[in-house]
């Protein structure tokens, strides 16, 4: 059903209010064209030209907002619904905020496998993820739960080992720790409640469509390039494109430029996989919005 967009329904929309997530949450709202004032520390923020109301909420508590129906959708971390299960639907994996969440133990220590965690103490702020990997694993440890600073655990002598989100591992190292093993994998997340009205969703799936326009940007780069036209089969061949490849005759006989798009995870490779099939002058450009 598609419901006409009028300011009389607003789509309420949670994200963190500061913390790892709420940069990116916001950007991703600035970027689908959304504008919003936000300046004076405000909880609550109704955008200027497209009925959404923002709330600025601490992470852990959106799920149950969302859950209880206060906020129709919102932006979380994954490893949170994972934790502490809510009767939400997650919708949209937006691939920022990226984590592990790691078992780690003093760099001086022989990792030996899964077995070293054996009657160790763990200290951990994810109780219940951690205690799901341990019972898949068929491992018994004594768990502590602490609700932060978790790295310094073992250097005071509250734990042999951690369980801890990781991004780059600078704190690990920091605090002379490594990581061993890999409990979950994480990311920023879309989540809707069971409660949204008709109208909040017929606005939720606008916001959605400027989403993914704008994430399919982001992870696709468009690519221009010259080869002779003996080579054109090969490169098309290495380039899908969002259909297939664009192919224009340049002024120079027996030339041809392509043009198409390329996903940033397999950039790279696929450049030089281009480059030995013989393509020259390659320009790359980055996209504003991508609407497939
Ligand atoms: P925080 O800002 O520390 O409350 O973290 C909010 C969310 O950011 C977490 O629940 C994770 O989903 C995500 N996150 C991403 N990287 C990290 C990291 N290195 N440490 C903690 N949280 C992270």
């Amino acid at each position: 059903m598609w419901l006409k967009i009028s300011f009389n329904h607003m789509l309420k929309i949670a994200i963190q209010k500061s913390g790892r997530l709420s940069e990116d949450s916001l950007k991703l709202i600035k970027d689908c064209g959304i504008a919003i004032d936000n300046g004076n520390d405000q909880l609550k923020v109704k955008a200027r030209n497209f009925p959404l109301e923002i709330f600025f909420l601490r992470n852990s508590d959106i799920p149950q907002y969302v859950q209880d129906g206060v906020a129709d959708v919102a932006i979380v971390g994954e490893n949170l619904l994972v934790e502490k299960p809510h009767d939400v639907e997650v919708v949209r994996h937006l691939g920022f905020s990226k984590c592990k969440l790691s078992l780690a133990i003093s760099k001086n220590e022989t990792y030996s496998g899964l077995n070293f965690f054996n009657n160790k103490r763990i200290a951990t702020s994810y109780p219940n993820t951690l205690k799901q990997f341990l019972n898949k694993h068929h491992l018994s440890a004594e768990l502590h739960e602490i609700s932060g600073s978790v790295e310094i655990a073992p250097n005071i002598g509250l734990a042999d080992a951690i369980c801890d989100l990781v991004s780059t591992g600078s704190t690990l190292f920091k605090n002379g720790l490594k990581e061993v093993e890999t409990v979950l994998k994480s990311e920023a997340v879309v989540i809707r409640g069971r409660q949204i009205s008709d109208e909040a969703n017929a606005i939720f799936e606008k916001f959605l469509f400027r989403s993914d326009a704008v994430l399919a940007a982001r992870n696709n780069k468009y690519v221009l390039l010259n080869a002779p036209n003996e080579k054109i089969d090969e490169i098309i061949s290495l380039l899908p494109g969002v259909k297939s490849p664009t192919v224009i005759p340049l002024a120079t006989e027996g030339w041809s430029s392509l043009h198409s798009v390329i996903n940033e995870n397999d950039f790279w490779d696929v450049i030089d996989k281009l480059r030995a099939a013989g393509a020259q002058g390659i320009l790359i450009i980055p996209i504003e919005k991508m609407i497939l």
